[in-house]
């Protein structure tokens, strides 16, 4: 087998050297930042508080497991989680608190208390949200959308013409909005189109289905947090004989006749006939690619959006948050128009307050929690983040001190801040954005960067910026999408 060389030791990269060092391929991984995990990486504020840097909510689990079982693993001895339930703890501007349970029944009849909309409406609103998943998730998640034979399954034929039926036309909150007439239910199945960075007010109602994770397939919390993920699948990739070299970021990919012939870094020039790239798709064609013909089109497909986060020692304990919490805004059209139409961050966002040391205690010291604190906000273009930082930040003082009732700002023992120019800065994403190109027109599926080059031979792409898109679950599909095309050539 062929040695592999991949660029970047995000979610994906990681995932797609397990899957190749399985299958007997000599794989090394270049990472240029100094430990892998990208976006998913770990650090320690002073005081003893640890954070999840970036990803906070797990879903589909079983995408982890099949990389341990696929390797004759047990999945166990690596990697645990458990089901979360309570899953979300819902904060409405007009005082309303909704604790979103993982029971469907259970969450049904909490809505049509709180918000009298009743349980049935909320149920078969839900059912359909699985059955849309069940009809499209095969065939937009797991194949590659841009190889000719992945249309000849009839499944696939099947989950095409279904398509229209399940919500082209309207949008995501057009749905919501004829479905429930209570405006903050709306606003809560609204929220789902961030799950990828888009927008509710433009996305198709196709996305109604992301709440089947969620609600139907259950939320996770891995032992140990997120990066635990990261951790597990390195230990895994390492004993499959994969090399990890840190510190050294890929400078040039190099080519010859159409052919991928290796990779050039600070350090040296290594000859390989494959190489995946985990770097997003933009700065790889930029940076990495400056000589060779760049899909423009699909590299211009609009950005997801990013986020402002704020990593907060907090020196108290709330017994009315839990692991995930949102605090909504008065206004989410409003917010969302500042996002995706002004570029700019809402004067009253919405705010998510993610406490890892609900679930592990040894986060954050006795008698005191880890926040972490994000904003949905637009990709960097040049932005003025420091001035929207600081007013942000009044913004989510005085949101979330409202709604719990108390001064947050004397309680903040340790603080650091992490903005879209620096996610860029830190991990190569174009303009910061969390989630590649957003899913904001009824053809974003389509647009993507395929998992391929259709230029060059031997040049493969896995990620949150190519398809199938940006999150965990994704991330680990086009993995095995490219190691499906690797071991079909
Ligand atoms: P990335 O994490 O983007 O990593 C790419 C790696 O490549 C980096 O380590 C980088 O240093 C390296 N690299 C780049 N260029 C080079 C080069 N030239 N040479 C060598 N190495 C290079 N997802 C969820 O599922 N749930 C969530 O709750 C969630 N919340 C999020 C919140 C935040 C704040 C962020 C930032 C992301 C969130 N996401 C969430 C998205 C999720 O984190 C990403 O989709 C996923 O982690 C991206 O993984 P990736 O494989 O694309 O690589």
């Amino acid at each position: 087998k062929p040695p592999v060389a991949i660029i970047g030791a995000g979610i994906a990269g990681i995932a797609a050297a397990v899957r190749l060092a399985a299958r007997g391929h000599a794989v090394t991984v270049f990472e240029a930042a100094a430990s892998f995990g990208g976006k998913m990486h770990q650090f320690e504020l002073p005081g003893g508080y640890r954070f999840d840097a970036g990803p906070s909510l797990f879903t589909l689990p079983e995408l982890v497991d099949e990389l341990f079982r696929l390797c004759g693993r047990d999945p166990q001895e690596y990697f645990r989680y458990q089901r979360l339930d309570p899953i979300t703890q819902y904060f409405f501007a007009d005082g309303t608190r909704l604790t979103a349970w993982a029971d469907e029944e259970k969450f049904a009849a909490e809505i049509e208390a709180k918000l009298q909309v009743p349980a049935v409406t909320v149920q078969r609103f839900l059912r359909r949200s699985a059955k849309a998943y069940g009809a499209t998730a095969n065939t937009f998640l797991h194949k590659s959308l841009h190889k000719a034979k992945t249309y000849l399954a009839p499944e696939v034929l099947h989950a095409v013409a279904a398509l229209p039926q399940l919500g082209l036309t309207a949008t995501m909150h057009q749905r919501h909005a004829k479905t429930f007439a209570d405006p903050r239910l709306v606003q809560l199945f609204d929220r789902f189109a961030t799950y990828n960075g888009s927008d509710p007010y433009q996305a198709p109602a196709t996305l109604s289905m992301i709440p089947h994770l969620e609600h139907g397939i259950g939320a996770f919390y891995p032992e140990g947090g997120i990066y635990s993920i990261a951790q597990s699948l390195v230990s895994l990739a390492e004993e499959l004989g994969a090399t990890f070299r840190y510190n050294e970021p890929v400078e040039e990919i190099l080519t010859a006749d159409g052919l991928v012939t290796g990779v050039r870094t600070p350090q040296d020039v290594y000859d390989f006939g494959l190489v995946i790239s985990n770097m997003d798709v933009v700065p790889t064609y930029r940076r990495l690619l400056p000589h060779a013909p760049a899909p423009e089109r699909t590299l211009r497909q609009p950005r997801s959006s990013s986020a402002l986060i704020f990593y907060w020692g907090i020196e108290h304990e709330f017994p009315e948050l839990g692991l995930h919490n949102i605090f909504f805004s008065q206004d989410y059209k409003r917010e969302f128009d500042a996002i995706f139409q002004d570029k700019t961050v809402a004067a009253d966002p919405t705010v998510y307050v993610n406490i890892t040391s609900k679930c592990s205690p040894a986060d954050a010291p006795a008698g005191h929690e880890n926040w972490f604190v994000m904003v949905n906000v637009p990709h960097d273009e040049g932005q003025d983040w420091a001035a929207l930082t600081a007013h942000t930040r009044q913004a989510v003082l005085k949101r979330v001190g409202k709604a719990l009732g108390r001064d947050i700002e004397p309680l903040i023992r340790s603080e650091r801040v992490w903005t879209p120019p620096g996610i860029a800065a830190d991990t190569s994403s174009f303009g910061g954005a969390l989630y590649g190109s957003s899913s904001n027109n009824m053809l974003a599926a389509f647009l993507r960067h395929p998992n391929f080059s259709r230029k060059l031979e031997g040049l493969y792409f896995c990620g949150g910026s190519v398809h199938p898109g940006g999150g965990i679950p994704l991330c680990l599909l086009s993995a095995k999408i490219v190691a499906g095309l690797i071991s079909t050539r």
